[in-house]
């Protein structure tokens, strides 16, 4: 161990004095930006195997930036917070491209390498990448090692997408991807993702997600200290798609609830969300089999005309056909995904709903075929049903009715889309439209909880 350390303080100093020979140019500010795709390191025909990223290197592709707005980014949102988003989490490749400068800075030793343009990272050994940027030599760099930019008004493209703040490259095996900035700043690449393009008349709505997504957010930095990251970009936690998802709607609505938060008592509330309820939301018991929670409850999504807020929402209403082939070969395969050894096998006969919640959702389905039958309850039925092998194609709510139950189709007509938990995020567009404010639209759904700063 002694030993590699010595290694690579011999090293590192030696590289450092010629990356920051190329890199001088673009350190010095009248230099002209690369143009987005000139990517000379991935063309620059020097033989080596290490960082060659050709060929069914799909991380090369998606690295270069041709469709990403380079122009100035607009001023981070500072609250001193800071969260920490997985892009990636185990790559053996990776690569960054820079407008302007970026500083790497490593753990173990060194001054910052200044850097530019196309950075192509490769795991080598145990910790150790090999970094080169654009056609100058490649050099190693220990893991973690962070890249930031100087001018916050830059950002970091990666796999196609620029974003804010910096990324920290960890791992010994694979390399993980941080993107590490201001709470603020990473809600404003979150809302627009998750409400959708919005106008200002719903700009309240888009202030809901914004403290939604922020207590959700500042819940998982506070339990996930010792995790190597505190959320994933994706649907698993929140959809994140960095500074190009920013919109002027999102960050004013960003930046007018700035540090507000759902409590319930002292504490962060447990925050769930979904796309539409179809008329009326799910109780948290409902959706899992969990205890009741009490600003979790069923809650009316109407209007004072009986109309539901979400009505406007093209899941609204929906309607799912199989053939009788195709929803048998659905659920053999995923009936025994979450419960081991049980599992349903051969063809469906008949869907037979047993039980409902007072919301219209599913309690319990039997699926019945002809070597028996399988159970399925509340929100896992959507899993059952789902389309692909993957986590996509979710049956769209367990709030259905059985328009034909074989022998030879299937057919179900649905309300919703999501597990219609907590927030309607369509109804809190009809209330917004309807001139309710974000704490009325908040209040609605997660019943008897507080807006409050957090400490
Ligand atoms: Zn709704």
């Amino acid at each position: 161990m002694e030993k590699k350390n010595r290694q690579v303080l011999w090293t590192i100093p030696a590289l450092i004095i010629g990356v920051a020979v190329f890199c001088a140019p673009v350190l010095t500010p009248s230099t002209p930006a690369k143009e987005p795709g000139s990517a000379s390191g991935r063309h620059s025909g020097r033989h080596d195997p290490v960082l060659s990223l050709s060929g069914d290197d799909a991380v090369g592709g998606d690295a270069i930036p041709l469709h990403v707005n380079l122009s100035p980014l607009s001023p981070p949102f500072k609250s001193g917070a800071i969260i920490r988003i997985a892009l990636s989490r185990a790559a053996k490749k990776t690569v960054f491209f820079t407008r302007d400068s970026v500083f790497l800075r490593q753990a173990s030793a060194g001054p910052p390498i200044g850097l530019s343009g196309l950075i192509a990272v490769v795991m080598h050994s145990n910790g150790r990448v090999h970094l080169r940027c654009g056609s100058a030599p490649a050099f190693r760099v220990m893991l973690p090692c962070t890249l930031s930019t100087e001018d916050e008004t830059t950002g970091i493209v990666f796999k196609g997408h620029r974003y804010r703040g910096s990324m920290v490259l960890d791992g010994t095996r694979d390399i993980m991807v941080r993107n590490c900035l201001e709470m603020e700043d990473y809600l404003r690449g979150v809302v627009p993702l998750e409400m959708g393009k919005r106008s200002w008349q719903e700009i309240e709505a888009l202030k809901a997600q914004a403290v939604a997504s922020r207590t959700y957010a500042c819940k998982h930095v506070l339990f996930r200290q010792k995790e190597p990251f505190d959320m994933l970009g994706t649907i698993a936690d929140q959809v994140y798609g960095g500074a190009d998802a920013e919109t002027p709607e999102a960050d004013s609505a960003v930046g007018s609830t700035q540090g507000l938060v759902i409590l319930w008592g002292d504490s962060l509330a447990d925050i769930y969300f979904h796309s539409t309820c179809g008329g009326r939301t799910a109780a948290f018991d409902e959706a899992w089999d969990k205890p009741p929670c009490p600003y979790l409850q069923s809650e009316s999504d109407l209007d004072p005309d009986g109309k539901p807020y979400c009505a406007f929402s093209p899941l609204f209403e929906w309607d799912e056909t199989w053939s009788a082939e195709e929803i048998s070969s659905i659920i053999r395969r995923n009936s025994g995904r979450d419960n081991p050894g049980e599992y349903f096998s051969g063809r469906l006969r008949r869907i037979r709903v047993l039980d409902r919640f007072p919301s219209g959702r599913i309690n319990s389905c039997r699926l019945e075929g002809k070597k028996g039958y399988f159970e399925s309850r509340s929100d896992h039925l959507r899993f059952v049903l789902r389309r692909t092998s993957g986590s996509g194609g979710l049956l769209r709510s367990s709030n259905f009715t059985i328009v034909e139950n074989g022998p030879r189709r299937f057919t179900l007509h649905g309300k919703g889309y999501g597990h219609g938990v907590g927030m309607c995020q369509m109804g809190a567009v009809g209330r917004a439209r309807s001139g309710q404010s974000y704490d009325q639209i908040l209040r609605a759904y997660f019943s008897g909880t507080e807006i409050s700063t957090i400490n």
